[in-house]
């Protein structure tokens, strides 16, 4: 089962979920474990957008590439 990294964009917590490729397929949306936030996002390992967020200042275009699962 792959591992699917997040973040929480409340608390910036990073955690990491495991999820079959049907369960994304559907759309995950895991909750923050740490506060309970249903504001994550998938973060993509080597870019440093989480230091600039502002609350709505991800750019989830950036940083795909092959292997990266999001095309
Ligand atoms: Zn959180």
């Amino acid at each position: 089962m792959p591992i699917y990294e997040y973040v929480c964009t409340e608390c910036k917590n990073r955690f990491e979920v495991s999820a079959t490729l049907a369960e994304k397929e559907k759309g995950l949306k895991p909750d923050c474990p740490r506060c309970g936030s249903k504001n994550t996002v998938r973060f993509f390992g080597g870019l440093n957008f989480i230091s600039r967020s502002g609350g709505g200042g991800f750019n989830m275009g950036s940083g795909c590439g092959p292997g990266c699962g999001c095309s």
